[in-house]
């Protein structure tokens, strides 16, 4: 079917387009912004709310919170201590017009960092290209060590992997040789951030990485 393809790669470029134009106002306006992924229930929205308040004394924040239907994943994110935008999606993924809405409704010049939370989903989300400046996964324990294997297109694509729930691994069979291997045969080299948002453990080294990009992007 050969129209039909033809219109997909249209709907994919417009959206690249829109990507590259967000992107473009994002560094004009000396912000750095990531595009968190993750499965439902993994810890994007608590990765979140620990992160903000280590921040919050040097940086200004923003988060755009993706979700079916829902606004508490923004008031979350609100209560600790960002400007927050909802876009309910209505479908299983941000994509670029999405959150050129949300870039709108924020006021760019008076931020620092733009925290992007996709919907929960480990299918499409990597292949809608937001604008974002990085893209991280977020994986956790209890989700198991299958998971680079089964999802293999998020794995690829991310610049970064955070392994939450860490303070859950002796009580779940996760084997973390096999799951970094995993992800090591998908994406070489990937930068990995092991934490707890229960816990806090690791979650200083994840915000300094976050910190560092951002202050690169205000320099
Ligand atoms: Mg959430
Ligand atoms: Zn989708």
């Amino acid at each position: 079917m050969p129209e039909r393809i033809s219109v997909v790669e249209k709907i994919t470029k417009a959206n690249d387009q829109l990507a590259e134009l967000n992107r473009i106002r994002l560094d004009e306006n000396k912000v750095f912004a990531m595009n968190l992924m993750a499965s439902p229930g993994a810890g994007k929205t608590s990765l979140i709310e620990r992160s903000l308040p280590l921040l919050a004394d040097r940086f200004r924040l923003g988060v755009i919170e993706g979700d079916l239907a829902t606004n508490l994943d923004a008031d979350r994110a609100a209560a600790a201590g960002a400007t927050s935008v909802q876009i309910n999606t209505g479908s299983c993924h941000l994509d670029a017009p999405m959150v050129k809405q949300g870039l709108n409704e924020l006021e760019l010049s008076e931020l620092d960092i733009v925290i992007v939370e996709n919907v929960g989903n480990l299918i499409c989300p990597a292949s809608w290209d937001l604008g974002t400046h990085k893209s991280v996964l977020i994986a956790s324990v209890p989700e198991g060590d299958d998971k680079p294997f089964k999802y293999p297109s998020m794995y690829r694509g991310v610049d970064m992997l955070v392994i939450n729930k860490i303070d859950l691994l002796p009580y779940v069979s996760f084997d973390m040789e096999r799951f970094k291997q995993g992800v090591e045969a998908l994406n070489e080299g990937v930068v990995t951030f092991p934490l707890s948002c229960v816990t806090g453990e690791g979650i200083d080294a994840w915000v300094g990485w976050v910190a560092e990009l951002a202050l690169e992007q205000n320099s």
